[in-house]
């Protein structure tokens, strides 16, 4: 590996504390304070991702230091690692100062083409930052966020990427269910990349601070380094990034809803400003449909982080990143009207999203009503998603749609509700008809809108418990079933979720305890 050609721009380009302090603190003026990573004893690498790694421009493993780097055990001798500082709004509420907790920095690597990408331990050791907290990261979450981040992105979805996965050889100590009763797990630590890492929350909290030269500094940075299309010479060009930044989000969160993603803890210091899904907590795919469906315990009283209201909080979080931003933009009726252009650039990207998952090429009058329509219909009669867009690839007027759709469905059935599917189905027909593409074009859009295989609760939750007892064939398999997501490579994969899992903690809902 090429761990010599990992730098640190960021604390040589910006504030930051270079004391190694490791005590949990406030770091008032600096964007990032270096910290020692934990120098795990035992630590055993369970997966690397070599592609990714070649891809990156870090190269294979050679020798035994590579390991250690990606287990966290040891570090090349002049390596500075760093945590960054962040803030942000969690549950609608002003947090302050947050930061990374459990992220580590060795810094950022160019490859052969010269783009850059930051590597993070996550679950490496305390930080400034941790928050009274310890640092470390549990088997559980570690195999979520791996397999996770790594299925989205083979979904075609802007993510952040899992580099490694290891168990860190220690225990650690998680109230899971915040009921009193802690218990040992499994320790572990992954490596994760992305171009960067920058949150909403990072210049939210410069902003707070009054740091007003830092955050111009930063959103130059970024523009610079991740936005080629803005012009960094323009008057306009901190207006162009939120615009930007604010599309990006639009286009994530159409994606999410067409595999039926929910995050489950949108926070705004859980937003990347390059629009990548990151932080992955208590998030889920939808097995049954369900607008109100949020995979997050601590989420439950009020629901902010459903599934149907994830364009709502972006767009809330995107006011939060424009009020951070306002100090350089200066100009509130530009901000108010990116964000308003927000809800209407979202509908139209999410109704022509619709139309591919259809088959339609194109949206015509009266299919948002169309869409509306599926969508109470999934959602009264309990039906499964993803299974409901593959039975329809494969329908039409000559089957019997009782047998087709049989297995849909996550309650008895009764006729009126049969019925109302049959009436749907009449409708959808009829629309087909006037799709000006052939119907094998229709299905071609179909077959690349609609996933065959979602990375569902339940599976992750059996990978956890086999990988516990040191089992790695269901890990193995999902690895392959998730990295080609729009074929069905495992038809036992191709099911809704079981009964026995229904309520289950772990498969479909989770807490935040990670
Ligand atoms: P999250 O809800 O995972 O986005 O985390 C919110 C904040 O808490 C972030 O600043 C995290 O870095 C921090 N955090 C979460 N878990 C831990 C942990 N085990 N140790 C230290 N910090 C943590
Ligand atoms: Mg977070």
């Amino acid at each position: 590996m090429n761990l010599d050609q990992i730098t640190q721009q960021y604390l040589s380009l910006f504030p930051a504390d270079l004391s190694g302090n490791p005590m949990q603190r406030q770091t008032p003026k600096v964007l990032s304070s270096t910290t020692e990573i934990a120098h795990f004893k035992n630590p055993d690498l369970i997966i690397f991702n070599e592609k990714l790694s070649e891809e990156i421009g870090l190269g294979k493993i050679e020798k035994q230091e590579d390991t250690d780097f990606l287990n966290a055990k040891s570090l090349p001798a002049e390596m500075k690692t760093y945590a960054t500082a962040y803030a942000g709004h969690q549950f609608g509420n002003w947090a302050g100062q947050l930061g990374d907790g459990r992220a580590i920095f060795t810094g950022e690597i160019k490859n052969a083409e010269g783009q850059k990408s930051e590597i993070q331990w996550k679950g490496a050791g305390a930080t400034p930052y941790s928050r009274h907290a310890d640092g470390r990261a549990v088997l559980r979450s570690s195999v979520r966020e791996y397999l996770m981040s790594e299925a989205m992105f083979h979904l075609g979805i802007p993510t952040t990427r899992a580099l490694s996965l290891s168990f860190s050889g220690e225990q650690v100590v998680r109230d899971m269910l915040y009921d009193g009763n802690a218990a040992y797990e499994k320790g572990a630590v992954m490596t994760r990349t992305a171009p960067s890492f920058l949150r909403f929350g990072h210049f939210e909290l410069l902003s707070a601070q009054g740091e007003i030269e830092t955050l111009k500094k930063l959103a130059d940075f970024a523009i610079e380094n991740y936005f080629p299309e803005i012009d960094i010479d323009s008057p306009n060009k901190y207006a162009d990034f939120f615009k930007t930044v604010s599309e990006k989000t639009a286009d994530m969160i159409v994606d999410w809803f067409r595999v039926g993603f929910v995050h489950g803890v949108m926070n705004t210091d859980n937003m990347s400003i390059l629009g990548l899904t990151i932080d992955y907590g208590p998030f889920s795919f939808l097995d049954e449909y369900d607008l109100n469906f949020t995979p997050n315990t601590t989420d439950l009283p009020g629901r902010r982080y459903a599934f149907g209201n994830q364009a709502k909080i972006a767009q809330w979080n995107l006011w939060q990143l424009a009020n951070a931003l306002f100090s350089l933009i200066k100009d509130e009726s530009k901000l108010e009207k990116i964000l308003n252009d927000f809800n209407t650039t979202f509908w139209i990207k999410h109704d022509e999203m619709m139309a591919k998952k259809f088959g339609f090429d194109q949206v015509q009058e009266g299919d948002d009503e169309l869409f509306t329509n599926a969508q109470q219909l999934m959602q009264d009669l309990k039906i499964d998603y993803t299974l409901f867009f593959k039975q329809l690839e494969s329908y039409d007027e000559n089957i019997d749609y009782k047998v087709h759709f049989k297995e849909v469905f996550y309650s008895r059935t009764t006729e009126d509700q049969f019925e109302k599917l049959k009436e749907f189905l009449g409708l959808y027909q009829n629309r087909l008809a006037k799709n000006n593409i052939s119907k094998a074009d229709s299905l071609t859009l179909m077959k690349t809108a609609n996933p065959k295989f979602i990375l569902r609760n339940y599976l992750l939750f059996e990978c956890i418990n086999e990988l516990n007892e040191g089992k790695k064939d269901l890990l193995n398999k999902l690895l392959t079933a998730l990295e080609n997501p729009y074929e069905e490579i495992y038809p036992e994969f191709s099911v809704k979720r079981p009964n026995e899992y229904d309520g289950q903690t772990g498969c479909s809902t989770l807490s935040c305890s990670s």
